[in-house]
């Protein structure tokens, strides 16, 4: 099979999903995920007219030719409303967010004031409405205020509330299992035996999934046995995972058993070997409705694979509609040789420049590196068959998250 394109081989992945269904969550489960229907507000915002400030409500007719003294008959507070009218010569103390008794129609802030026993006098015309929040301001009863699709901010789920709403109908979080695999692999606060190393690149990829919203499952790592490796994705299925992510024995080596365990368990190959460096023997197929991400095992090939093509099928599943990032322009730190027929995603830093940001590639890009991945900020890429470039020429990046 030839090296498939970097961008046909994300059309295939995400070909092969489907938006998961909707369920009802708590607003405080919401955050970040999307919305299957509109939201429609169940009352009104504020329901009444309320006072705006502290001080006293009064018709403001009768405070026109201030100073003026009133005769108080009651008393406003957030939560207690007062069942009186405000007749001609009359006010009643409100505090914010008190509903305006009937009768009034200003609020004259409490620095206006002087007050006596039972009356106060008003030292200022005050015009009517003024201090005075309307019924219905913010919203009405039967508005649609969120619709369908929309990614809940913080900032919705405060409005979604004030709907009263205490749940709402949103895209299941996509369930990602993640999986090791290598004899080499021991966890992390082992003591490695000889030519053992310490598991990391799942680390990454569980943080890059929970990070997009979804529901993840460790598996931890296996040996380099097909049937263990079997068992480990028959867990995965067993589990529910919409997506499963493999890393290590990608290739075609003897010990390279990832594409053979999945066969055994019903693999339908979609793709594997993507025109990509670093992460060329990538893999993608589907177990059943489960999706299956085969990635490499250097920790820096799997994190940029994840990155490219796990990132976008989490957000297509969950229903987002930003599914691929688009790439943003910068200008070349160094000279760049021609490059080959496979794109590259080079680990860089990036700095201010006269003309926007400068992305300057680290100097060692070995794919087995991690220490110049957690110092990289983001991924300059070139194209397949890039010719060379100067230093200062435009280029494009994606930045690096969390
Ligand atoms: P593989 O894709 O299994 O041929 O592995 C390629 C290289 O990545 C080997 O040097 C492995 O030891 C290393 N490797 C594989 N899996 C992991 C992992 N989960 N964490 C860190 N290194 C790994
Ligand atoms: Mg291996």
């Amino acid at each position: 099979m030839p090296l498939m394109p970097v961008a046909e081989a994300l059309q295939r992945v995400l070909a092969a999903a489907s938006t998961l269904p909707a369920e009802l969550v708590t607003l405080n489960d919401a955050l970040g995920r999307v919305l299957t229907d509109d939201v429609i507000a169940l009352r009104t915002q504020p329901p009444a007219a309320v006072s705006a400030m502290d001080g006293y409500a009064v018709r403001a007719s009768d405070v026109g030719n201030a100073p003026v003294t009133l005769k108080l008959i009651g008393e406003v507070a957030a939560g207690h409303p007062f069942d009186g009218e405000v007749g001609p010569g009359q006010a009643a103390r409100i505090f914010t967010g008190g509903v305006m008794p009937a009768g009034s129609d200003a609020v004259v802030i409490q620095e206006l004031t002087a007050r006596d026993g039972d009356t106060v006098t008003i030292q200022k015309p005050t015009a009517k409405g003024r201090n005075v929040r309307g019924q219905g301001i913010d919203f009405a009863k039967d508005q649609v205020l969120l619709r369908k699709g929309r990614r809940l901010t913080g900032r919705d789920l405060m409005l979604a509330a004030a709907m009263n709403h205490p749940r709402l109908s949103v895209h299941r979080r996509p369930k990602v299992a993640v999986l090791g695999t290598g004899d080499e692999l021991v966890p992390p606060g082992a003591t490695p035996g000889p030519g053992e190393i310490v598991y990391s690149n799942g680390f990454a990829l569980l943080a890059m999934a929970r990070s997009e919203g979804a529901e993840v499952n460790d598996l931890g790592t296996v040996r380099d046995r097909v049937e263990m490796i079997a068992a480990a994705v028959r867990r995965a299925r067993d589990w529910g995972a919409d997506i499963l992510v493999t890393s290590g024995g990608a290739s075609v080596g003897e010990h390279d058993l990832v594409q053979r365990a999945l066969a055994s368990e019903g693999l339908e190959l979609s793709f594997w070997r993507v025109a990509l460096r670093p992460g060329r023997p990538m893999m993608h197929g589907k177990v059943g409705a489960m999706q299956v991400l085969g990635l490499p095992g250097n920790p820096v090939s799997s994190y940029v694979c994840a990155f490219l093509f796990l990132v976008p099928l989490i957000r297509r599943l969950a229903g987002r509609d930003d599914v691929e990032r688009a790439p943003e322009p910068a200008r070349l730190g160094c000279n760049m040789p021609a490059n080959d027929e496979r794109a590259d995603y080079l680990r860089a830093t990036l700095s201010a420049g006269p003309d926007g940001l400068v992305a300057t590639p680290l100097p060692a890009q070995d794919s087995s590196l991690m220490a110049p991945l957690a110092e990289a900020s983001c991924l300059l890429i070139r194209e397949p068959n890039a010719p060379a470039a100067k230093a200062g020429s435009p280029c494009v990046i994606l930045k690096l998250g969390l």
